[in-house]
């Protein structure tokens, strides 16, 4: 195993903390229903059209008639 000098902790380590930095902020993503303007979080929706539990539960009724 090759020893790492300090320099390339350093830089493994603020490769790390940007991670999760990263991913932090992806868990806390805040969406904004596009019906309502009600704020709600959804680290799942990646689209560009978000909706709140409420909307999105009618859009499916609607497609289902
Ligand atoms: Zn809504």
């Amino acid at each position: 195993m090759a020893t790492l000098t300090e320099e390339q902790w350093d830089t493994i380590i603020s490769t790390f903390r940007e991670i999760n930095r990263k991913n932090e902020k992806k868990c806390e993503d805040l969406l904004i229903c596009k019906k309502c303007k009600l704020q709600f979080f959804n680290k799942n929706y990646h689209g560009n059209y978000p909706l709140c539990d409420k909307h999105r539960n009618n859009t499916f009724k609607a497609i289902v008639k």
